[in-house]
């Protein structure tokens, strides 16, 4: 997919490399949790693993997502619900995102916890409802 003309898959309406592309690709740190959510959601989109692995919090990061391994999701969308800070330097993220997997729909929603650290918003993990 040639990512410089496309509408960011995170769904805010912009173009990718003036949405998640900042982090994704220039290196820039997301300002908040949710833009970081929002980022990583267009990384599975794009089979990124480098940064979804680079955006988790160490205690909790596996070694690899076998993102290329079959059968790979289709990613349709995502929602995001809610985006509560919750003192300095944690955050909570609730999301919808919506899936096909093997020609199967899936609504993947959940609660995900963020922290802070030295200015850089990681995902640690999360609550599926
Ligand atoms: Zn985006």
């Amino acid at each position: 997919m040639d990512t410089k003309t496309i509408h960011c898959p995170c769904g805010s309406n912009k173009q990718y490399i003036e949405c998640c592309g900042r982090y994704l690709d220039k290196g820039e740190s997301a300002p908040t949790a949710e833009i970081l959510m929002r980022s990583r959601y267009t990384a599975y989109t794009l089979g990124r693993e480098d940064y979804l692995l680079a955006t988790w919090y160490h205690s909790t990061r596996p070694i690899s997502l076998e993102l290329a391994s079959e059968p790979r999701s289709k990613w349709l969308g995502l929602e995001v619900k809610r985006h509560e800070q919750q003192g300095s330097g944690q955050a909570v993220v609730e999301f919808i995102a919506r899936c096909k997997v093997g020609g199967r729909a899936h609504r993947l929603h959940e609660i995900s916890r963020f922290v802070c650290k030295a200015e850089q918003w990681f995902y640690v993990d999360g609550d599926i409802l």
